[in-house]
């Protein structure tokens, strides 16, 4: 689904990424790990069309991203939510553009609402509700929208434990489901190893790709294969 050749990118004369390589399957559930400011989040915005890379080529089905398209949902680090909208109404607007129907994405807004567990909260604002439940406002608009292409910076990392795995879970359900191609940043061995069937570990300064590991344990998956030493062979 998802084709990066040879990218590089650049601010300035910070070479952040540089010639990376990548493809992505469709259906397929990739983790990227690294450490912090090697180019995690700015792989994703150039994969979402949010960026344009420097040098080198970022396909979609052989197609130039040049622009985000409504095939692939961003994510981000931090909640992008509007605050001048309540709960439902983000997702609601967020759905105008696939979803003609006014009554229809009331529905699907509910559905997702109550998926996240905040039904309670549709109709408070952004800044009424905890860092937590922000992020879960942003999953359910991300999954509300059904995309083919979910890219996600760190979703569950304010979560806490509770809602972090029944969210994972209800994630990688949908993801089964709808063969929905995913690509998630994040800091924990044990979601990414829990969640993916391919993880990518990055280097800094540049960035690049360290190395590439296929995950191939049986679903459902117990959650404590992240051990470190797992990714030390
Ligand atoms: P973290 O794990 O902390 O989220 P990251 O791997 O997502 O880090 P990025 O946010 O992609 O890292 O940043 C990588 C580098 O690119 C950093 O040095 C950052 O300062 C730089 N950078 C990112 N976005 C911009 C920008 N818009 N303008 C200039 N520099 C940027
Ligand atoms: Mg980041």
């Amino acid at each position: 689904l998802v084709q990066v050749k040879e990218m590089s990118k650049s601010f300035h004369d910070n070479e952040v990424l540089s010639e990376i390589s990548l493809s992505i399957e469709k259906g397929e559930f990739v983790s990227i790990l690294g450490e912090s400011g090697c180019g995690k989040s700015t792989l994703l915005n150039v994969i979402g069309g949010f960026e344009a890379p420097t040098s080198g080529h970022v396909l979609m089905d052989q197609v130039p991203i040049e622009k985000p398209t409504r095939r692939a949902i961003m994510l981000f680090q931090h909640y992008g939510l509007l605050p001048w909208r309540t709960v439902k109404k983000n997702v609601e607007f967020a759905l105008e553009p696939t979803i003609s129907s006014a009554t229809e994405r009331t529905k699907r807004a509910n559905e997702y609402i109550q998926l996240v567990g905040l039904e309670g909260s549709a109709n408070q604002f952004p800044a009424e509700l905890s860092g937590g439940m922000q992020q879960r406002v942003a999953i359910a608009r991300a999954l509300a929208i059904q995309p083919e292409l979910i890219l996600m910076d760190e979703p569950f990392a304010a979560l806490d434990t509770f809602n972090r795995y029944y969210l994972q879970d209800e994630l990688l359900r949908i993801q089964q489901q709808e063969q929905t191609t995913v690509a998630l940043v994040t800091h924990d061995i044990d979601e990414a190893v829990y969640l993916s069937d391919r993880i990518i570990i990055m280097d800094r300064n540049p960035g690049r790709i360290k190395k590439t590991i296929a995950i191939t344990l049986p679903r459902p998956r117990d959650r404590s294969h992240g051990d470190f030493h797992y990714f030390r062979k």
